[in-house]
């Protein structure tokens, strides 16, 4: 129910006069602010445009020459959703369709002129779907600006009603989106969810080191700090830090902290070495399902096992249901883990480098809670050169921040729709 609230916010930010009336598109642009813009003023081009489509998501990508606003709106006959950007030509090798096999929820795509200061990318929809957000990325490196799209399904009234905003609004709206907001601050929850950021390593334990002296624990500190100032930003969740300073904690410390605050999510923070110095790239990992099992070792080194369910408040429990409700927990907490990883990546996808299979299993210690779905992301390795200069500069931190919190957000979204 957030979901539709935040798309409802969004189509209302959106919008060029016009775009909601095809047909009509021409005459009308004529009243857009936007025609009137000095010739002289460069506009970027669409370099690319391409559609990943699943039944459960889809997403479009434009490769922009630079930054640029942009806006969409939903269409029927046939059902479709026409994204503008403020571009002025494109060089978009003719749309080869969605890849056979990936159908989903987008049947087809088309792009064109739409205007002498408008591309619009046409998404035929095979399924109701909506907007799940919508942001530009800058360039960086050798990748150009982007557009990223997502759309996730939509009951068919849902996707009438978005229809009937766009027609409605678009007439009075004229003001482009430079983004949306992953989860906007006007949607206040009742009780926010709980982050905790876990910065690996402190104190005496250094983590890994770069050639010139550069420690993991420096990089992932300031790097959760900023995670934490973004998600904070997006008033939708709470937000703890395992450590805030360059101080030492055990591991189970961490994993303690989450639990004991019950947190909705644990997310622990990596740069580390690898012995290959060419392998790179980002990757978020979840506990390994056959690796050794340590959680009956943390539980009974560390505490009580029915203190894993206190929460439930039930009677006097046998051995025996304590086990089995631990296990089913814990079979819980596995699937919600894998399925944080999996938003997590997929909104690093576009940003940034990731490593080959990036969603990755592993008996990571910190990864044990049974109760909080928990992950732990690999930034990159400081064992290797481009990992290294990445990491060191404040774009791309901020860049990668910038995913990981759409990632989560889009995370509690899809747990809350199912709510
Ligand atoms: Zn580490």
């Amino acid at each position: 129910m957030t979901t539709t609230n935040l798309i409802r916010l969004l189509t209302l930010l959106v919008l060029f006069i016009g775009l909601a009336v095809p047909g009509h598109a021409q005459e009308e642009s004529a009243a857009d602010p936007a025609a009137e813009t000095p010739a002289e003023v460069a506009l970027p081009n669409v370099i690319d445009a391409r559609v990943t489509s699943a039944e459960d998501r889809a997403r479009l990508v434009i490769d922009l020459a630079a930054r640029t606003e942009f806006a969409f709106v939903s269409l029927t006959g046939p059902d479709r959703l026409a994204i503008d950007v403020r571009a002025g030509t494109f060089s978009v090798p003719e749309p080869e369709g969605v890849p056979a096999g990936d159908a989903g929820l987008v049947s087809g795509y088309v792009v064109e002129q739409a205007g002498p200061d408008r591309i619009r990318t046409t998404l035929t929809l095979a399924a109701p779907a909506q907007v799940q957000q919508a942001y530009v990325l800058d360039p960086f490196e050798d990748q150009p600006a982007r557009l990223v799209v997502d759309l996730i399904p939509a009951t068919a009234e849902e996707f009438a009603a978005n229809v009937e905003r766009d027609l409605s609004t678009s007439a009075s709206l004229s003001q482009p989106a430079q983004s949306t907001p992953a989860g906007g601050s006007e949607l206040a929850i009742a009780t926010k969810p709980l982050v905790v950021i876990d910065p690996g390593h402190g104190g005496i334990d250094s983590g890994a080191e770069a050639s010139g002296g550069i420690k993991e624990k420096d990089i992932v500190l300031a790097f959760s700090l900023r995670l934490q100032e973004l998600l904070m930003e997006s008033g939708r969740f709470d937000v703890a830090l395992t450590r805030e300073d360059d101080t030492y904690l055990r591991l189970e410390e961490r994993v303690a902290l989450a639990r004991g605050n019950k947190a909705d999510l644990f997310i622990s923070i990596h740069a580390d070495s690898f012995q290959q110095p060419e392998i790179r790239g980002a990757s978020v990992y979840t506990r390994d399902e056959n690796a050794t099992d340590v959680l009956d070792k943390v539980l009974a080194d560390n505490e009580n096992k029915s203190d894993v369910i206190a929460g439930f408040s039930m009677p006097q429990l046998t051995p025996e249901v304590v086990d089995i409700l631990v296990d089913l927990m814990r079979r819980e907490m596995r699937v919600q883990s894998f399925r944080a990883a999996q938003a997590i990546v997929h909104q690093l996808e576009p940003s940034v480098a990731l490593r080959r299979f990036p969603v990755r299993q592993a008996d990571f210690f910190v990864l044990q809670s049974p109760d909080v779905p928990s992950v732990l992301v690999e930034l990159g390795f400081l064992s290797n050169a481009s990992d290294m200069a990445n990491l060191m500069q404040s774009d791309w931190r901020d860049r990668t921040a910038d995913a990981l919190a759409r990632g989560i957000s889009t995370y509690f979204d899809d747990l809350e729709d199912e709510e």
